[in-house]
């Protein structure tokens, strides 16, 4: 049977040369469903075929603007798997010590890179090199220095450079955004961030100071210092944070296990956040002004989200965010289509001097200025 879907995978192989479309709604209006879409369609090879990066191969099947193509793995067994499963051709597989040869190919025109954090630097500043546009998973990179190398890189190699900040997309946190600039809450006053799982496995690469780079706060924690950054709108100019650890045998040097973090915002507000290695049910944001709120519960997962306002009840739909995402990333880089909460590698980088500051105010027990 030929499904849309067949379709699209024929379109893609000559996305260059099709009339262009300008307008990507993604609300699926009954319009859109009829209408196969006929435009531009940007062509990735995922880099890492871990947990997340088949999740979002999954739901890169329902993309329309973005489609895989290629696979970077270690692990033939892995990259038979998915040449299968995803029609990949033969000459879109490399491994991780050939992936530069991915510069002489015409048929993949962006790398996503989901491996653990510490082969992020290497390996985007490899697929700039070669001339491809970079996607690359959170956190960038292990500090802000090396994700600026990173930024630099790809300029110097004039690609796009992009982190899968997928919440970005999410339209309950993008209706709280607008509900915020039209100023429904009234000064934004305070936020409050809660993030955290119980880690298994011991002998994981998230525990690994060298792949990881720290603990919860690089994987989890990240997600309330750039929500803050999101729900309140502002830069924050300092933080202050304090280390607890309970079990510093799975949770060992360099790998925090719970940190919990505040941040001051120039137009007054505060931000109180807690990242955790060690307790369940911790999805929450909460944002305050003088006139009004918004809570989100869950607030970060892989949805359906939820929340809600003074106002009641958020109603956007769900739809699979790496779906969203994939699609509004393919339309950034191919059409240069602004988002609206900036998903560029220098917003990587923001959020990671955050960290570097959490992480020395741990040290130092002060309250650390970001204003520098
Ligand atoms: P994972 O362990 O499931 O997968 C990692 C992949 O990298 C594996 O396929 C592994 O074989 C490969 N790899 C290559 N070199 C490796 C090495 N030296 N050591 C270990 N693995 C190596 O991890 P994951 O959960 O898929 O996470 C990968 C990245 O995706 C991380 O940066 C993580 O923060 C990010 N992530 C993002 C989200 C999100 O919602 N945006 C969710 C989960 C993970």
């Amino acid at each position: 049977m030929n499904t849309r879907r067949d379709f699209l995978q024929k379109l893609s192989a000559s996305a260059f040369t099709l009339p262009f479309v300008p307008s990507l709604s993604l609300a699926s209006t009954d319009e859109a469903k009829e209408t196969p879409y006929q435009g531009p369609v940007l062509r990735v090879a995922i880099c890492g075929l871990g947990s997340y990066g088949t999740r979002v191969a999954e739901a890169m099947q329902s993309c329309k603007m973005a489609k895989l193509v290629g696979v970077i793995s270690g692990t033939p067994s892995k990259v038979k798997d998915w040449q299968a499963k995803y029609n990949i051709p033969e000459k879109n597989c490399y491994n991780y010590e050939n992936f530069d040869k991915i510069k002489d190919n015409k048929d993949i025109d962006a790398v996503y890179v989901i491996t653990p954090n510490a082969l992020h630097k290497p390996q985007v500043i490899r697929v700039a090199q070669a001339g491809k546009h970079v996607i690359c998973e959170k956190p960038i990179a292990l500090n802000a220095a090396e994700g600026q190398a990173m930024v630099d890189a790809c300029k110097k190699a004039n690609v796009k450079f992009l982190v899968g900040y997928r919440m970005h997309f999410e339209p309950k946190t993008l209706e709280i955004i607008r509900l915020r600039n039209a100023g429904e809450f009234g000064k934004v006053l305070f936020f409050q961030g809660l993030t955290g799982f119980r880690i298994g496995d011991p002998n994981q690469w998230r525990l690994n100071k060298e792949l990881a780079g720290g603990g919860s706060m690089m994987d989890i924690g990240i997600y309330a210092v750039n929500g803050a950054r999101y729900m309140i709108g502002e830069e924050p100019s300092w933080v202050t944070a304090q280390e607890v650890k309970t079990n510093p045998e799975k949770f060992k040097e360099g790998v925090d296990e719970t940190i919990t973090f505040q941040m001051g915002f120039p137009g007054g507000a505060i931000a109180s956040c807690l990242s955790t290695y060690t307790m369940n049910n911790l999805d929450r944001f909460f944002l305050n002004g003088d006139k009004g709120f918004a809570e989100m519960q869950p607030s970060t997962g892989y949805g359906p989200i939820k929340g809600r306002t003074h106002l009641g009840e958020l109603t956007q739909p769900h739809n699979t965010h790496q779906t969203i995402q994939m699609d509004e990333m393919a339309a950034i880089i191919l059409q240069g289509k602004k988002p609206v909460v900036p998903v560029d590698g220098e917003e990587g980088v923001r959020d990671l001097k955050i960290m570097d500051a959490i992480y020395k105010a741990v040290k130092t027990g002060k309250k650390e200025d970001l204003k520098a």
